[in-house]
């Protein structure tokens, strides 16, 4: 579905990203982590077409993205950024329609849509005249992951969706996130810090370190056989956080 094919990204001097290969298979849920800076949204905004790879190449569904096929290739991915990345100056309804309605669907499609939506991601209706500052952190995002659905795309990106949020709001979206991904069948790329997340949503979990892919496998995977002494730490130092 989506891929990385030696796909680089360099700013100057600062490699973010060393040449990579990856492939996300359709309908699963990888996850992202590793330390801050370490490369983990750049991959997800070379994979959106957000930017340009310096070298190597990034596909969707087999096909190189260029400027010519960019802009369908966006309407077939979801990007859902921490706090949700809404227009401040758009209700929680107008944010989700904007796309929509450039896209020529009538207020009656774009209503029922967000109607159907709402009830799934579980948003009040009532909030959605509200702006996003009148909004929970958690209805934030859920409104961030609706007007990410809108479009029903084949592919859900979300990078540190959760990150804002407290952590009993956290854990009741990471069980709905859940359930959600597995009902759709969406291809899901989860970007985290935390190794709990990760193990949570991610059938394969990508350790990034540096810009460079650490260790790819399923958390029994990192936990049991871990590549090499960084995995270890980089568990153990989350762990010495729970109880
Ligand atoms: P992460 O999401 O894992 O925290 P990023 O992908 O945002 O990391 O960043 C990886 C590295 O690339 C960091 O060193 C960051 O400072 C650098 N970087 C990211 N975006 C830019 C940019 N637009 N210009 C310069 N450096 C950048
Ligand atoms: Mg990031």
């Amino acid at each position: 579905m989506l891929s990385l094919d030696a796909a680089s990204k360099t700013y100057g001097t600062t490699t973010a990203l060393q040449p990579t290969t990856l492939v996300f298979a359709p309908g699963t849920t990888s996850v992202l982590i590793g330390p801050s800076g370490c490369g983990k949204s750049t991959l997800l905004r070379l994979l959106i077409g957000l930017i340009q790879p310096t070298s190597g190449t990034v596909r969707f569904d087999g096909q190189p993205l260029s400027a010519g096929n960019l802009r369908s290739i966006r309407h077939r991915i979801g990007y859902v950024i921490q706090e949700g990345g809404l227009f401040p100056h758009l209700t929680a309804h107008e944010n989700a329609a904007l796309v929509p309605k450039h896209l020529g669907w009538s207020a009656a499609q774009v209503g029922a849509r967000i109607e159907a939506l709402a009830e799934q991601i579980h948003l009040p209706m009532d909030r959605l005249q509200h702006y996003p500052q009148q909004l929970s952190g958690g209805q934030r995002q859920r409104v961030g992951l609706m007007r990410a659905l809108m479009l029903d795309p084949d592919v859900l990106l979300l990078d540190e969706p959760l990150g804002a949020l407290d952590p009993m709001i956290r854990a009741d979206l990471q069980a709905e996130l859940r359930t959600l991904f597995a009902d759709l069948q969406k291809t899901v790329v989860l970007v985290t810090h935390d190794m709990a997340e990760a193990a949570f949503f991610g059938e394969t979990i990508h350790l990034l370190r540096a810009g460079r892919i650490e260790q790819s496998g399923a958390f029994t995977d990192l936990m049991e056989a871990p590549a090499t002494p960084f995995v270890t730490a980089f568990i153990q130092a989350q762990r010495r956080w729970a109880v």
